[in-house]
């Protein structure tokens, strides 16, 4: 397998972080949008994780002169009819961060009892090249709404998330772990694999 060089479309630092480890040991150079700050932001219109993901992927690998994996991923909560979805980054507005998030997603859920707390995480990630995508991959799991945050590793929801299996918030787990479960590590696992192959035949 010769070397390739591949572009991870986000300056999410927990993605950042988590997909790094994820796709550990392929050959290949991986980057991260900081350190292209010309190459702009794209604008976030789509209303599923779908487009978006194949939006930012298709927007960047006109740009990066190798592989891009770009993904778009958030929470789907049952009781609020699949929201924030698309909209989990900014779910709190102007300003908003994860702290701002989790505020108003418990005030939300306030009335909701547990039996019917239940969210997914979902991603879609896009692998792309010189401006088409080359295959999409999708991953989920499965949680419940805690009625408070838990714990301080991972980002976003993750203190409010919780899963059942473990019987932890995604904010107990240790990197690894997460990983291991993830909507990201599940949807990633597909990238790795397809990737293997695809290099070998570069
Ligand atoms: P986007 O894909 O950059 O539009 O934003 C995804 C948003 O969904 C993040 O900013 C988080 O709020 C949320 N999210 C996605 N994946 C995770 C995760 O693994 N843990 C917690 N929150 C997540």
């Amino acid at each position: 397998m010769t070397e390739q060089r591949l572009l991870l479309a986000t300056t999410n630092r927990g993605k950042v972080r988590e997909l790094k480890k994820l796709l550990r040991g392929l050959p290949l150079k991986i980057e991260s949008l900081d350190r292209y700050p010309e190459f702009g932001k794209c604008r976030e219109t789509g209303k599923t994780f779908e487009k978006n993901s194949r939006g930012k992927c298709l927007y960047y690998s006109r740009k990066y002169p190798g592989l891009v994996l770009a993904e778009d991923s958030g929470l789907e909560v049952e009781a609020l009819g699949g929201q924030p979805g698309v909209y989990s980054a900014r779910f709190s507005g102007p300003g908003a961060n994860d702290q701002k998030n989790i505020k108003k997603l418990l005030k939300l859920m306030a009335a909701v009892p547990g039996d019917r707390r239940w969210a997914s995480f979902v991603c879609v990630a896009s692998l792309g090249s010189q401006g088409r995508i080359i295959k999409t991959f999708r991953g989920r799991v499965r949680g419940l709404i805690l009625t408070e945050p838990d714990g301080h590793n991972g980002f976003g929801y993750d203190p409010v998330f919780y899963y059942p299996p473990l019987k932890k918030s995604f904010a107990r787990l240790r990197p690894e772990e997460k990983n291991r479960v993830s909507h990201r590590g599940r949807a990633l696992k597909k990238v790795r694999l397809f990737l293997e192959s695809y290099l070998k035949k570069k």
